[in-house]
Formats: structure tokens, sequence, C-alpha cells
């Protein structure tokens, strides 16, 4: 009885993996798993503190920060899935002092239009 479901489960299996092909189906869940290894073992280390940059007009700007060691940027966006996955606290403050006492720069997701400011460069 037992041997018989196996069989019959594994008949089973058997046409649901013929529905794609064996070599995809085999060399794609080891890369998925390096994948998530290496993101949980990269550690992040923040940049030093902005050397150039220059808000004004923005810097009453409300942004948001994670107030984790291996953050530095800031956020526009509370949504922003760089934020989300902020395992601190988060803060909301002035774009001033997120870059001022926080050393933080644009998030590239949601606040790329905020590049100009580390941008000495930039001409407005
Ligand atoms: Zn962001």
């Amino acid at each position: 009885m037992f041997k018989k479901t196996l069989a019959g489960m594994f008949g089973l299996l058997l046409s649901l993996a013929s529905c794609q092909s064996p070599d995809n189906a085999q060399t794609e869940q080891p890369a998925a798993q390096e994948i998530t290894a290496a993101a949980d073992t990269t550690k992040r280390e923040p940049r030093p503190k902005p050397d150039y940059y220059n808000f004004r007009g923005v810097e009453r700007k409300r942004v948001y920060i994670c107030m984790d060691a291996t953050e530095d940027t800031f956020h526009q966006k509370h949504d922003c899935p760089e934020l989300i996955t902020c395992k601190g606290q988060f803060r909301n403050l002035i774009l001033a002092r997120a870059i001022e006492d926080f050393d933080r720069y644009n998030c590239e997701t949601c606040s790329a239009n905020l590049a100009y400011i580390f941008d000495e460069t930039y001409v407005p």
C-alpha cells in the first residue's frame, strides 16, 4: 500500500518535471541559494561622511533614515524597498540633519533625483 502510494507520487513528480527541461531545473536551484548566502554574509560598510554637498532649497525636506550602523542613505519614501529592510529604528528628520549629523547619502532607489546634492560639478 505504502509502496504503491510512493510510486504514484514519484510518477506524478516525474510528469511534473517533464514539463520543463531537466537541465534548467538542476542549475536554477543552487544559483538561487548562493545569492541568498552571499547577501547574508556580506556586511555593508557605510561610506565616509560626504566631502561635498549642497542642499540649498531642499534642506527642510523631510526624509527617513534607518538607524543601523551599516546604513549610509536617506530616503524620501517611507515605503522605499531599501528602507523596509531596515532592522533598526526609523527616523524622520530634515534632509540637512540627515546629511550633516548622520553622514547620509541619497538612496539610489527612491531619491536618485537628489544625487546632485553630492555632485560638485552640478550647476543649478
Ligand atoms: Zn530609498
